[in-house]
């Protein structure tokens, strides 16, 4: 056995790994910005403060339909109010005009403007009408069912930051203060190159002992998701001189991703290539499984330093891999602080024994209803279990201390 050196570090924990990996994209910045339509903002990262063009919302605003009333009318029920008019969503010039003395309301629906003198709006279901004399039935709060002009953001307020990835809740946000157009960040360019003499693209007819690239392509699928804009390279195969020439042109990229070539075989030549790119390693190999060779650091291409991963071939390791760690990466080079990992918790189905000592990560399926979520393992041949991966929609997160895992525990899941 070859002792460990000194300066060979310790392989990390997941968390350690994970860590190491914010860390470096809370350092990154991104190359540019553009403006780009709204209906084509999704996904990308904000490169301006959205700010309220006026007060939200502009105008006192009822949130139900029913009566504008003075709340001390109705401090005790039932109690008989005169109704002096209807004021609707986007109320003409007259209904505006109305205005609530005492023993007085005003019919009202959601999302119409309060009249001057009333202080709360009472539901209609609470409520009984005959002309023009209306019941209440209950008492209200000064103020409630309504919600007053500014209290969500005031005129000049940034009410969106710099630096969010837009999701469709945002663009509600931009399109609320009238914006056609946002600024954002540039898309990464993420550089995606897969190796192995026994891989063949996509547009050849593989040889009976060859296998079709697929990592390139879930590969890119990631970085899209990611709002990155991913870059395929050829196959690489498993030779020094042809590798290197492949990854000079992937380092001209923002991030350079590299599936296959990083265990421990003869033929993966990829650190030892990376090596002549003066590339400093932040970890090779993470305690997690599957994705145990993984690698993170960067190289020097003409004066830029560029971030790789060397991603283990296998196809579920690769995607693994990618999202726990590749991913933030993304974030940095956008512009956005990164992203927590999407964990959330679920009861098992069905219990199960697994191998101990990593952090694993299995292909699993999230179901059930709101009230009861559970999750249960996809049976799968192991992290080339390409198929497996295509049934799941999360992964169990195995802690690496524990063997058994009795049905109905509370599990960790990690969401695609
Ligand atoms: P490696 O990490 O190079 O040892 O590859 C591990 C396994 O993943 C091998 O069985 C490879 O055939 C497979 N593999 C490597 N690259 C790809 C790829 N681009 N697409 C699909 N499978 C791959
Ligand atoms: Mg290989």
């Amino acid at each position: 056995m070859i002792p460990q050196t000194a300066a060979e570090p310790a392989i990390p924990t997941f968390a350690e790994a994970r860590r190491s990996v914010e860390e470096y994209a809370a350092r990154l910045a991104p190359t540019g910005t553009e403006m780009v339509s709204l209906v084509e903002a999704l996904g990308l990262v904000l490169a301006e403060d959205l700010r309220a063009d006026r007060d939200f919302p502009p105008f006192p605003r009822s949130t139900r339909d029913g009566y504008a009333v003075r709340a001390a009318d109705l401090a005790a029920t039932p109690a008989r109010l005169r109704c002096v008019g209807e004021i609707k969503a986007g109320a003409t010039v007259e209904q505006s005009a109305i205005a609530i003395s005492t023993g007085d309301a005003a019919e009202i629906m959601t999302g119409a403007p309060i009249p001057s003198g009333a202080d709360a709006v009472l539901m209609l279901e609470y409520t009984e009408r005959k002309g023009e004399s209306v019941t209440a039935h209950r008492s209200v709060r000064s103020g409630e069912n309504i919600v007053s002009a500014g209290s969500e953001a005031r005129k000049g307020a940034t009410m969106v930051a710099r630096g969010t990835r837009i999701n469709h809740a945002i663009v509600a946000v931009a399109a609320a203060i009238g914006r056609a157009e946002v600024a954002t960040y540039r898309r990464p360019r993420v550089a995606v190159l897969a190796t192995g003499d026994e891989v063949v693209d996509i547009n050849l007819p593989p040889g009976p002992n060859e296998i079709r690239n697929s990592n390139s392509y879930s590969l890119a699928a990631q970085v899209q998701a990611a709002g990155g804009e991913p870059l395929i390279l050829p196959v690489a195969p498993d030779s020094a001189d042809e590798l290197a020439l492949l990854l000079r042109k992937g380092l001209q990229a923002e991030l350079l991703l590299i599936s296959g070539g990083v265990s421990m075989g003869r033929y993966d030549l990829v650190e030892q290539v990376l090596a002549s790119f003066d590339a400093r390693f932040l970890f090779t190999g993470a305690k997690i499984q599957p994705g145990r060779p993984v690698v993170f650091g960067e190289a020097r291409l003409h004066e830029r330093t560029v971030p790789f991963f060397g991603l283990p071939g296998n196809p579920v390791s690769t995607m693994v891999t990618f999202q726990l760690f590749a991913r933030p990466l993304l974030d940095g080079l956008a512009g956005a602080k990164p992203q927590p990992l999407p964990f959330a918790q679920a009861r098992l189905k069905a219990e199960f024994r697994t191998k101990t000592g990593l952090t694993r990560f299995l292909p699993a399926r999230l179901g059930g209803t709101h009230e009861k979520p559970e999750v249960e393992l996809v049976p799968w041949q192991g992290s080339g279990d390409l198929m497996a991966v295509s049934r799941a929609n999360c992964y169990i997160v195995v802690p690496p201390e524990r063997e058994h895992f009795a049905a109905g525990e509370a599990m960790t899941v990690l969401l695609f």
